[in-house]
């Protein structure tokens, strides 16, 4: 075994120093940068799913894989090089959602570095954040329920495939309407995304369920559930109390003035104003899980 270790070692030696041998300054190195930056694009992309995870495990099975053919495990390593050789194959399957989205969003925003990056428009994001505050206003006085969930780092696809896919800028109107008492789309919540509603009747799975307070609703739980597992920010209006109350990372934040709502959603979604301290400060004086 000492003996296939140090074959392996030599072998890649002698292919180091072939490659060095004909090591291109420019080409060589414009070749590296631009592998390092698409890379870099794709993990940005991965960090904002929840495909991490999956990036993780493909590691582990690439660190067996090495250790199998170093020491000679023919069966293993055959299996391995057979899942290795449709790899890419593997990724497109696995990571299609965030492939789609990539491209979508290059298309839609033009492939400049810093549009592909940061996908918030402040303006509409402002528009959107003087809707929703006016529509929990006016449905926290009637006591109309409403959920509304804001994407953030990471992508709501999964929450949204059993939902009613909408595409429509934010208005105080179209929020109103949908949440109206016994229409087609008032049940479960919306998701906003880049300051636009994607999707109506999003059911939101309820996992981590015993991290919540029991003492909360089904719909309160589902914005802290939300808040836990995608990162998002999530605004609930009671029907019970008429209550407006805003979940973020596990936490919830009951009984919001609509300044408060307002000051609270600038600080966490506005790029420019993400001020974390702000946000801090406003929920120290809240309390944990309602
Ligand atoms: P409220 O204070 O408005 O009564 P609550 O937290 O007490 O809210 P429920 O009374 O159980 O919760 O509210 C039920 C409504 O919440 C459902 O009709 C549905 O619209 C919404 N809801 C319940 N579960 C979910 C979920 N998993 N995802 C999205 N919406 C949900
Ligand atoms: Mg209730």
């Amino acid at each position: 075994m000492i003996d296939r270790v140090l074959d392996s070692v030599q072998t890649f030696a002698t292919q180091f120093r072939d490659l060095l041998s004909n090591f291109d300054p420019i080409t060589d190195i414009l070749d590296i940068l631009l592998v390092a930056f698409l890379i870099y694009c794709i993990l940005i992309q991965l960090r904002k799913s929840q495909s991490i995870q999956v990036i993780k495990g493909f590691f582990l099975i690439a660190v067996l894989y090495i250790v199998a053919s170093v020491i000679g495990l023919k069966t293993t390593s055959y299996i391995f090089s057979n899942m290795f050789g449709n790899f890419i194959l593997f990724l497109f399957i696995i990571f299609n959602y965030e492939i789609r989205q990539t491209l979508e969003n290059a298309g839609k925003r033009g492939f400049s570095a810093k549009l592909l990056f940061s996908s918030n428009n402040d303006n509409e994001i402002t528009d959107c954040i003087n809707a929703v505050c006016r529509a929990c206003s006016t449905m926290s006085a009637s006591k109309t329920g409403s959920l509304i969930i804001f994407e953030r780092d990471s992508l709501l696809g999964d929450l949204q495939k059993q939902s009613v896919p909408i595409d429509s800028v934010t208005t105080y109107e179209m929020i109103c309407g949908i949440f109206y008492p016994n229409t087609p789309l008032h049940d479960g919540a919306i998701v906003i995304k880049d300051g636009r509603i994607v999707a109506a009747r999003c059911i939101v799975p309820l996992k981590n369920d015993y991290e919540i307070n029991a003492h909360v609703g089904t719909r309160h739980r589902a914005a802290l559930n939300v808040s836990i597992n995608f990162d998002a920010v999530a605004v609930v209006t009671s029907e019970e109390t008429g209550m407006i109350s805003v979940a973020v990372d596990g936490q919830m934040r009951r009984g919001l003035s609509d300044g408060e709502l307002r000051e609270l959603l600038t600080s966490l979604l506005l790029k420019q104003n993400n001020s974390q301290k702000r946000f801090f400060d406003i929920f120290k004086r809240g309390d944990k899980n309602g």
